[in-house]
């Protein structure tokens, strides 16, 4: 398969799943949009992890600043927040929730543990 031949392909099927994706309401599009943005800054605080880490090329290395990692874990949680709020998810509720969940977990983790020996 060339990729001429790839895109035909791959054009037809799109054909046939377009439907799927039609993103109609100015809310739909705003947590569309939101959700796109979350996942650039996402990408960015992982382009400065592997920064920190020395897994980048020199030339990005010699620019690299660390200071850097703290502007992007808060557009991280920025924008989290901002999708939070355009999807009506409460998101104290949803992080109480889930640590809930997890504590829980743990704790009967280790009690299978503690109970098996
Ligand atoms: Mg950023």
């Amino acid at each position: 398969m060339n990729l001429k031949n790839l895109q035909e392909r791959v054009s037809n099927l799109e054909d046939k799943t377009k439907t799927k994706y039609v993103v109609e309401s100015p809310k739909e599009r705003e947590i569309l949009a939101k959700t796109v943005k979350l996942n650039e800054e996402v990408g960015e605080l992982c382009n400065d992890i592997l920064g920190i880490l020395k897994l980048q090329r020199k030339s990005k290395l010699d620019k690299f600043d660390k200071r850097n990692v703290y502007q992007e874990f808060a557009d991280v949680i920025i924008v989290t927040t901002q999708l939070a709020l355009a999807a009506g998810v409460d998101l104290e509720r949803a992080i109480n929730d889930k640590l809930k969940t997890i504590e829980e977990r743990h704790k009967k983790e280790k009690t299978e543990t503690t109970t098996d020996q």
